[in-house]
């Protein structure tokens, strides 16, 4: 039985005086044994050092949203897996839709990260998904084949165990619009189907696929509850404890 994954993914949100309210407000809401489910939080970069601070002694894990594939040097304005980890990252999410369609990332870029990340020993959460026009063109399977297909290139069995593959079908982000369970579940057997003619059953069967793209109290716990849906990686409702915590309980078993 996998363990389910709840990440928080704050994007461009939270000052570090924001950062301190929402980790102890999260701290108090988090009342509950956690049992079968990892959290992570995700901060922007200037507050990860007080996250990791904060979270100490808490069962959160903290994680980065971004960072570049090379170790150090002339790269104004990106950080390392080194850096990450120094920090204290142990999860770094690479590949958010937003990335590709705002800073123009392509798979291969990504894979480039992801195997940097593994190789720092910090767990990349790769996000794919198709986008509403791929959707309406019946062509969501291929566009997202293709995507795992990229983002794992050269990555070794043994280094796909570790990552989790975030499935987010862009027009269900920050929309308010989720996926059915239905329609996240078909694309998350087809994600695992893949890895296993790719890496063999039992990667496939080990292998985390989170779902994002408007979860919410209200919605997580029929998704959660799908075979093959083993955790969320939430945006807006992770901003308040309380909405992000409700998340958390409904996928505790
Ligand atoms: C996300 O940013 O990864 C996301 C899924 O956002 P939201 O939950 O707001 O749709």
């Amino acid at each position: 039985m996998r363990n389910k994954v709840i990440a928080g993914n704050w994007k461009m949100n939270k000052d570090v005086h924001q950062t301190e309210d929402l980790i102890n407000g999260l701290k108090n809401a988090l009342d509950f044994e956690l049992k079968n489910v990892t959290v992570v939080v995700c901060p922007p970069f200037t507050s990860l050092e007080t996250a990791v601070r904060l979270i100490k002694g808490t069962p959160m894990l903290l994680g980065a949203q971004n960072m570049y594939f090379e170790d150090e040097g002339a790269f104004t304005g990106e950080v390392s897996a080194k850096m990450l980890q120094a920090v204290g990252c142990q999860y770094v999410i690479l590949g958010h839709s937003e990335r590709r369609q705002l800073f123009r990332e392509t798979d291969d870029f990504i894979n480039k990260k992801v195997k940097k990340a593994l190789a720092a020993g910090i767990i990349p959460i790769v996000c794919v998904g198709e986008t509403l026009e791929e959707r309406e063109k019946n062509i969501t399977h291929q566009i997202v084949s293709s995507q795992v297909k990229g983002v794992l290139k050269d990555v070794s069995a043994s280094d796909t165990e570790r990552v989790i593959i975030a499935y987010e079908p862009v027009w269900a982000i920050g929309t308010g619009r989720n996926a059915t369970p239905q329609q996240a579940e078909e694309v998350h057997l087809l994600i695992r189907e893949l890895i296993s003619v790719l890496y063999g059953p039992a990667t496939a069967e080990r292998l985390i696929i989170q779902y994002g793209g408007s979860v919410k109290p209200d919605n997580a716990g029929d998704l959660l509850a799908q075979p093959d849906i083993d955790g969320a990686l939430v945006g807006g409702a992770c901003l308040k404890a309380d909405s992000f915590a409700a998340i958390i309980k409904a996928a505790i078993l």
